[in-house]
């Protein structure tokens, strides 16, 4: 097993574009990236993919309205069976409240019993996010730069879902979320200058935030064990594919027989 300080950093919300080449994905260095898509002709274009250190997710975007027009629930569950990440879906404050919650309650119904890790975004609209969620409650709902009080973040924690935090929030929000529902996103790119990631991956500041909210935690291995805790209760696992599997979870490097003994061995060796 690699050193735990070796362990990828994990993005569990940024946008990239479907047409990103092999050596960009490449050049994101150590780092594992949950790909968000705003709409399902943008999942459509990345469905084929095989890249080691992006997750795609399949999304409707909340704020975008040419995305939202053109959901259809027969196609997001055609699409869903190929994707381990729902995402970026949600509710915002920019946008019609019915449409945006007729089809998040549709993703959340396609989702009941599927396999995935859904990326919610909730900005303005968290409370009403929080009653979709509890008609519908699903063991994958990852809420991406949650920004509710402390009675949303109550409801947020009965319902079990995790958080995905950037350097921009308040160090108040992240100390109040505890520890084990913790994870790291950058948001990449909109927010760029105030997250100050450089690139999709470049979580630094998400860690530096949770290392002074949570003193004594080691904010890689802790989000690490979240993120295996999540994709595991969830069965998103077994739809990553076999090198994004082995990124996170590589195998020890032992011999598979042990090493024969003639007895002559046997000696002491300092
Ligand atoms: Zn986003």
């Amino acid at each position: 097993m690699l050193p735990r300080t070796e362990r990828p950093r994990i993005d569990a919300h940024a946008h990239i574009a479907p047409s990103v080449t092999r050596q960009q994905v490449h050049d994101l260095g150590n780092a594992f990236v949950f790909g968000m898509t705003r709409s399902l002709d943008e999942a459509r274009q990345v469905v084929r993919r095989v890249d080691t250190n992006v997750l795609w997710g399949v999304g409707t975007h909340p704020a975008v309205a040419e995305s939202r027009d053109a959901y259809r629930p027969e196609a997001f569950r055609k699409a869903l069976e190929y994707f381990a990440v729902v995402g970026e879906v949600g509710l915002d404050r920019r946008g019609p409240r019915e449409q945006q919650r007729t089809i998040l309650d549709s993703v959340l119904d396609e989702c009941h019993d599927a396999p995935v890790l859904i990326s919610l975004h909730s900005t303005g609209r968290t409370s009403e996010l929080l009653e979709a969620l509890e008609r519908r409650p699903h063991p994958g709902a990852i809420l991406h730069w949650f920004t509710g009080g402390p009675t949303d973040l109550r409801r947020a924690l009965d319902l079990g879902c995790y958080f995905s935090v950037n350097g921009a929030m308040p160090p108040e929000t992240v100390s109040a979320i505890p520890a084990d529902r913790l994870l790291t996103e950058t948001d990449f790119p909109s927010s760029r200058r105030k997250i100050g990631a450089r690139l999709p991956g470049d979580t630094t500041k998400a860690e530096e935030l949770i290392a002074a909210s949570h003193p004594g935690s080691q904010p890689r291995a802790l989000i690490h064990d979240n993120l295996r805790r999540i994709l595991s209760v969830t069965g998103a696992l077994d739809r990553l594919n076999a090198q994004q599997a082995a990124l996170l979870y590589p195998v020890e490097t032992e011999p598979l027989l042990p090493p024969v003994s003639d007895g002559s061995r046997n000696d002491h060796q300092n």
